[in-house]
């Protein structure tokens, strides 16, 4: 019933209703459970005459009186002002409405109303006014704590709060509970038809809250159910490949590589190889601040499957990190005649690259977006990576997925993320976790440089560089249009010429071709650059060990995690590193970020700080992971009843983890209207 369209309500017609779907009430369910932004309280006004002052308090003032006169002046068919005066015991006050017209036929002399807006001196004749953004006519009984919604256009707050009123009324009753009785006594929840009336009505804040954080928990509950149940059906009940894992097979892998693994590398390995040698899927994050050498274990499971006759398939985001995969994956695969093919949009002889993915013959690829379009299949695939997950979503690691019977999947992520984060994003994934970096690494040691200092920095690396350190520059791009924007930063290559006369510098922008990009990359990596100018490409996962120094102009455009990522791709080598940081840090975000950066060189600290600074709705990940928003939950706010949920969620599914019992019923079904379409729960229906 609760799915019926807004339309069925008294007072929606399809005006109305097309409105509300822009604030994404589609349904009367939508409606009875769209969240209040905040609460107001109407019931202490203050006297007239004491907001009559030029003071911040006046921007929501609150004041009750008598209406002594009241006028409608119209300027046009659409604009109008409606102007009322209104009496207290201290004084009088106009009171202002814009393109209200209708007004007059309800606030007339005689009535009393609660005002609610700004209190300004009038532009025109220099007397104060009260721009009002919301009243109530007094109709016996006083106002109390009304909630506030966020709104559009054709959708005010007087009538949302209507027609919310008459859903309740007509739907609102005996709502079907949908956590266990057991579980809500012990969490002391409410019964949701009481919770919903204290969401919309409530006696106090404390009670608005808390019907909040109850459907806030709900909502956590059926995401955490959802992600737990896939990872647990994958556990057990899906079936998929045993490859063949042996103590020589690895053996003959770990003495090929030019370095020893460090010991969160080698623990990640282990658990990979447990997991492929099972004959479930694997569905396993692994995650690992920048450098701390990811690549070689996603090479090192696709190594494992291709000797047992399977093809593996490595997704990541941009090209240029395709082409540094090759590199990468050639080095540790070639040693054992494994060879490396890729897949772009832009890739040569494509016809043949397909030919040999339709085929059984266990190659390894390396592509971007390209491998999840329709006309890629796949005749044999058994392992695939995503690498740098955030920038793509639960949707499309299920998509690549599907290129195969139920292949091993390997999600990696280098953006530390914080645990409420990692819950929601990948809480269907074991995880794996790279606590260390290899030995030998420098701290970056990163300074904020002031134009003035902008000289200084510039011998500075110079003399390095006449010492062998390589330099990345990054310059983000500033005008508005792609083409100036180039311009732009081939114009600052020619200036940093005229400070570098003696070494190569190289360009690498968004606009070049593919192949182009590679030839630059190559180029800086071989050192016949000393220099190179990047727009914020290199931003993901690009490895050039030799490179020491980065530059960032601009730094004050970047979000923390991007720096991060940024600085990650110098200190890649044994020798010191060094990160500047230029722009402009006036704004206190900017100061805080820039702070931040020069404080802590550990991404994790760095992920709570940007939570903090940004809230998770800004987050990379949050924004494409596929899982949708959040009506209640607030992943900031609510860490505390997120893992609460998690717990919760983790118990219902150890006594009954199929959730075939009845008392879940009313669950199980949330979470297939909610999930079904994006998690594939083909066996849980
Ligand atoms: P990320 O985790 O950021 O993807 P990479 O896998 O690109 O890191 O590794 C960073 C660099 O460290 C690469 O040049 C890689 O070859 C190197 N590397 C990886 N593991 C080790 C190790 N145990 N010892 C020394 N160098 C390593
Ligand atoms: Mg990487």
């Amino acid at each position: 019933m609760l799915d019926q369209p807004v339309r069925y309500l008294k007072g929606v017609g399809p005006r109305v209703a097309q409105n509300l779907a822009r604030i994404g009430i589609a349904t009367i369910e939508d409606l009875l459970f769209f969240a209040p932004r905040r609460y107001e309280d109407w019931r202490y006004p203050s006297p007239i005459a004491k907001v009559k002052v030029d003071d911040p308090q006046a921007d929501d003032a609150l004041v009750f009186g008598e209406v002594v006169d009241a006028k409608l002046n119209r300027a046009s068919r659409q604009r109008s002002v409606f102007t009322a005066e209104i009496r207290d015991d201290s004084g009088r006050v106009e009171a202002v409405w814009f393109n209200q017209p209708f007004l007059v036929s309800s606030i007339q002399p005689g009535k009393k109303i609660y005002l609610r807006g700004r209190v300004e001196r009038s532009k025109f004749h220099g007397r104060f006014e009260l721009q009002v953004r919301d009243y109530l006519l007094q109709n016996g009984g006083k106002p109390s704590i009304l909630p506030t919604y966020p709104l559009t256009q054709g959708v005010y707050e007087k009538r949302l709060r209507m027609w919310i009123e008459s859903a309740l009324e007509e739907f609102g009753k005996n709502l079907t509970e949908i956590i266990p009785p057991p579980i809500r006594t012990r969490l002391g929840l409410l019964d949701r038809t009481t919770a919903l009336k204290q969401l919309h009505y409530p006696k106090t804040f404390e009670e608005g809250e808390f019907a909040r954080r109850q459907f806030a928990l709900e909502e956590f509950l059926i995401l955490q159910l959802a992600l737990l149940l896939r990872r647990s059906l994958f556990h057990t009940r899906v079936k998929g490949i045993a490859f063949e894992v042996s103590e020589e097979l690895r053996q003959t892998f770990l003495n090929a590589l030019p370095f020893s693994l460090t010991s969160g590398q080698t623990q990640a390995l282990v658990e990979i190889e447990g997991d492929m040698g099972m004959p479930h899927p694997m569905n396993r994050l692994l995650q690992g601040d920048v450098g701390s050498g990811k690549t070689v274990i996603a090479a090192y499971g696709a190594y494992v499957a291709v000797r047992s006759g399977y093809q593996a398939a490595i997704m990541a985001p941009t090209e240029i990190l395709v082409g540094q995969h090759r590199v990468s994956f050639e080095k540790f695969l070639s040693p054992h005649g494994i060879s490396v093919v890729v897949l772009t949009r832009e890739t040569k002889g494509k016809t043949e690259v397909l030919k040999a993915l339709r085929s059984d013959e266990p190659v390894v690829v390396v592509g971007t977006h390209a491998l999840i379009e329709e006309n890629v299949q796949m005749g044999k695939l058994g392992f695939v990576v995503v690498d740098e997950q955030h920038r793509f979503g639960v949707a499309q690691r299920v998509k690549l997925a599907q290129k195969g019977k139920r292949p091993d999947l390997l999600v990696m992520t280098a953006t530390p993320i914080p645990r409420t984060l990692t819950l929601t994003l990948y809480g269907d994934l074991d995880v794996s976790v790279i606590p260390d970096r290899p030995p030998g690494r420098p701290v970056v040691q990163t300074n904020a440089v002031t134009e003035e200092k902008r000289n200084g920095m510039f011998s500075f690396i110079k003399q390095k560089i006449s010492k062998g350190h390589q330099v990345f520059v990054v310059c983000p791009l500033v005008e508005e249009s792609e083409k100036l924007q180039l311009k732009a930063a081939e114009k600052y290559v020619k200036e940093l010429r005229l400070i570098f006369p003696e070494i190569h510098i190289g360009l690498i922008h968004g606009r070049m071709k593919g192949a182009d990009k590679d030839k630059a990359m190559s180029t800086f990596r071989s050192g016949e650059y000393q220099m190179l100018v990047a727009t914020t490409v290199i931003e993901v996962g690009v490895d050039v060990p030799s490179a020491s120094i980065m530059v960032i102009e601009h730094a004050e455009r970047f979000g923390l995690s991007q720096l991060h990522q940024l600085r990650g791709r110098v200190g890649r080598g044994r020798r010191e590193a060094y990160c500047f940081l230029l722009g402009d840090f006036k704004s206190g975000d900017a100061r805080k970020r820039i702070g931040a950066m020069t404080k802590w060189s550990d991404g994790f600290q760095l992920s709570e700080v940007d939570l903090k600074l940004r809230g998770p709705g800004e987050l990379e990940g949050t924004r494409q992971s596929g899982l949708g928003k959040f009506r209640f939950g607030d992943l900031l706010r609510d860490a505390k009843v997120l893992l609460e949920a998690r717990k919760v969620a983790e118990e219902i599914l150890s006594e009954d983890p199929y959730m075939r019992a009845d008392e879940n019923r009313e669950l199980k079904k949330e979470i297939l209207k909610k999930y079904g379409d994006t998690f594939q729960f083909g066996r849980l229906q």
